[in-house]
C-alpha cells in the first residue's frame, strides 16, 4: 500500500465520514481506532429510553447516504445507529475500524515527520497524518459531589444506561434537566414509583414538530429522491434561520427568538396547570443562551403527581439518597445522572505532543482553539473533526463534519501527491481566526449566560455563523493560511 498512512481516532459520524472523504480523494491507507467494541459514537452509547435526535433525520444524516426509510422525523437512537452502520458498511468503511483500541497518546517526531499513536494496550501505530474524531459529547460527566460514590443503590449516567436495573415502582432521583433528561424522564415516568428531578437551571422547552413517516412517504421518497432532498433542503434553511438568530444577527435575532419565547410560554401554560410548578420551570436567562429543547411530553411528565421538581442545588449524596443545600434529604432507590458531557475538554483522553514536544493540552490551557476548528500551529498533519468552535445551537453537526472531512481530504491529497510532506496552519492565521471567533461569539446569544459552551470566559465549543458560511470557507483549502513543507 502506498501513500500517506492515516490514523483516524474515533468511529462515530465524524471519524467514519472523514474516512469516506479520504477514500473519495483516493487515500487508501486508513486505520480507524475506536476505543469501544463497535462503531457508532454517541448513538452506540446513548441507549437511554427515549433517546432520539433533536435535529430532523432528513438533515441529521450524511448527504451521501440519504435515507428514504426514516420512521419518524426525529428518529430514535436504535434507528440512527442502524442507519450509521448500514451507510458505513455500504461505503466499505467498517473494515477499516479496529475496535477496543483506546488511544492514549499521539506524539509527533520532528526528525521523521511522523506520528506515533499509542493505544492503552501498548500497540503503536505509525502515521503520516492523524485525524482526531473523538467527539465533543463522548465523555460523560458526573459532578464530584461529596459522597457521590456512597449511594447504596444503582447509580448511572444517562449515556451509560443500566438496562438491567428495574425501575418499576422504584423511587428514582434524576439529577439534571438538559437535552438527555428531557428525553428519558418522560420515557420512564410511567414505570417508576416516584421521581425527584433536581433542576439547576430550567431549560426552554418548545413543541417538537415530530411526525411519523408512513409507507406513502417511504414510497414517495424512494421513487422521487428529489422530494427527500427537498425536505432536507427546507429543514436546512429553517435551521439556518435559527443559527442566524443565535449568532446575534440584529435583524433576525430579536423577532425569531421572541417568537420562540412566546411558543415556550404557551407550551408551558398549556401543559402545566399548577402556577407554583410553572414558576419553577421558568428559565432565568435569555432564550437560546442554553440549548433550546424540543419536547411534547417533558412538562406533562413533571406535572405528574408522583414527580417532584427540586430547584435547590444538590449538595451531596448519601447511601440512601440526595441531600440539597438546605440539608433536605430526598430518599431514592436509583440515582440517574443527566449531567451531560465534558464538552470543552477537547481530546481529553489523549496526550498529544507536537513539534519540540509541545503539549496540546498546555497550548489549550486557556481554552481550546483551532483554525477552522481543525488545525493547530505546531501540530503538523494533525486534523480535528468536530473540534473547537464547530458545534451548533440549532442545526445538524453532520453538515459541519462533512465540511471538515472534505477540507482534510484535500490537504491529505496534496500530501499524497508529494506537494507537501507536512501541512500546518500559520500561527498568525490561527491567532486571527481565534480572535474572529471570540469577537463574533461575543455578539451571540450564548455570551449572555453561563452554559456548557464555555471554558472559563471563552466559548470554545460553538461556531458563531451559518453552516453555509462554514461550508463555503472550507470548500477550497486556502493554502496561503498554511505552511506546506
Ligand atoms: C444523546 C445525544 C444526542 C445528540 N443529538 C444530536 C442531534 O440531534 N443533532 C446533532 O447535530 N447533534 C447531536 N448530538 C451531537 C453529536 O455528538 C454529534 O451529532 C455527532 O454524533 C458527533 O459525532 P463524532 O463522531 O464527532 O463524535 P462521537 O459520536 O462522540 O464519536 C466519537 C468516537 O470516538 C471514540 N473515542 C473517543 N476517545 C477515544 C480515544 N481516546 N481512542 C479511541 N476512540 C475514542 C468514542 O468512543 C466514539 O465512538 C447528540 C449528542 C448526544 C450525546
Amino acid at each position: 500500500m502506498s501513500g500517506p498512512r492515516v490514523v483516524v481516532i474515533g468511529a462515530g459520524f465524524g471519524g467514519l465520514g472523514a474516512a469516506r472523504a479520504l477514500r473519495q480523494q483516493g487515500i487508501e491507507d486508513i486505520t480507524i481506532l475506536e476505543r469501544a467494541g463497535a462503531v457508532g459514537g454517541v448513538w452506540r452509547d446513548n441507549t437511554y429510553p427515549g433517546a432520539a435526535c433533536d435535529v430532523p433525520s432528513p438533515l441529521y444524516s450524511w448527504s451521501w447516504s440519504l435515507n428514504p426509510g426514516w420512521t419518524h422525523r426525529y428518529s430514535g437512537q436504535a434507528e440512527i445507529l442502524a442507519y450509521l452502520e448500514r451507510a458505513a458498511g455500504d461505503a466499505g468503511l467498517l473494515d477499516l475500524v479496529h475496535t477496543g483500541q483506546a488511544v492514549a497518546e499521539a506524539a509527533y517526531d520532528d526528525a521523521t515527520a511522523t506520528w506515533s499513536v499509542r493505544t492503552t494496550d501498548g500497540t503503536t501505530h505509525e502515521a503520516d497524518v492523524v485525524v482526531s474524531a473523538v467527539g465533543q459529547l463522548s465523555d460523560p460527566v458526573v459532578p464530584g459531589l461529596p459522597g457521590r460514590d456512597t449511594f447504596a443503590g444503582p447509580a448511572f449516567h444517562s449515556a451509560q444506561w443500566r438496562h438491567d436495573v428495574p425501575l418499576e415502582g422504584a423511587r428514582v432521583a434524576v439529577v439534571g434537566t438538559g437535552a438527555s433528561a428531557i428525553q428519558f424522564v418522560p420515557a420512564i415516568v410511567d414505570r417508576v414509583g416516584s421521581m425527584t428531578v433536581f433542576q439547576r437551571s430550567a431549560p426552554y422547552v418548545v413543541p417538537k414538530p415530530d411526525t411519523e413517516y408512513r409507507p406513502f412517504h417511504h414510497r414517495t421518497f424512494d421513487r422521487w429522491p428529489a422530494v427527500m432532498r427537498g425536505e432536507r433542503g427546507a429543514t436546512f434553511h429553517l435551521t439556518e434561520l435559527l443559527n442566524r438568530a443565535l449568532g446575534g444577527d440584529s435583524v433576525l435575532s430579536t423577532p425569531l427568538l421572541a417568537t420562540m419565547r412566546q411558543a415556550w410560554r404557551l407550551h408551558l401554560r398549556r401543559q402545566v396547570a399548577d402556577p407554583a410548578l410553572r414558576r419553577r420551570l421558568e428559565p432565568d436567562y435569555p432564550i437560546g443562551c442554553k440549548r433550546i429543547l424540543f419536547s411534547n411530553d417533558w412538562y406533562p411528565a413533571l406535572a405528574r403527581d408522583h414527580v417532584e421538581v427540586v430547584t435547590e442545588p444538590v449538595a451531596s449524596v448519601e447511601p440512601t439518597g440526595v441531600v440539597t443545600a438546605s440539608g433536605a434529604r430526598h430518599d431514592a432507590d436509583v440515582l440517574i445522572w443527566g449531567t451531560g458531557f465534558a464538552a470543552t475538554d477537547f481530546l481529553r483522553t489523549i496526550r498529544v505532543t507536537g513539534r519540540e514536544g509541545a503539549d496540546l493540552h498546555d497550548v489549550w490551557r486557556d481554552g481550546a482553539s483551532a483554525y477552522l476548528g481543525i488545525g493547530v500551529p505546531g501540530f503538523p498533519n494533525l486534523f480535528c473533526v468536530y473540534g473547537p468552535n464547530t458545534n451548533l445551537g440549532g442545526s445538524s453537526i453532520i453538515g459541519m463534519m462533512e465540511a471538515q472531512a472534505g477540507w482534510i481530504a484535500q490537504v491529505v491529497r496534496r500530501v499524497a501527491d508529494g506537494g507537501a510532506r507536512t501541512v500546518e496552519v500559520r500561527p498568525e492565521v490561527a491567532r486571527a481566526y481565534d480572535r474572529e471567533m471570540q469577537d463574533r461569539l461575543g455578539d451571540s446569544v450564548w455570551s449572555a449566560c453561563d452554559n456548557w459552551y464555555r471554558d472559563g470566559g471563552k466559548i470554545t465549543t460553538n461556531w458563531p455563523g451559518l453552516v453555509g458560511e462554514y461550508r463555503d470557507r472550507l470548500a477550497h483549502v486556502d493554502w496561503s493560511a498554511l505552511v506546506a513543507s
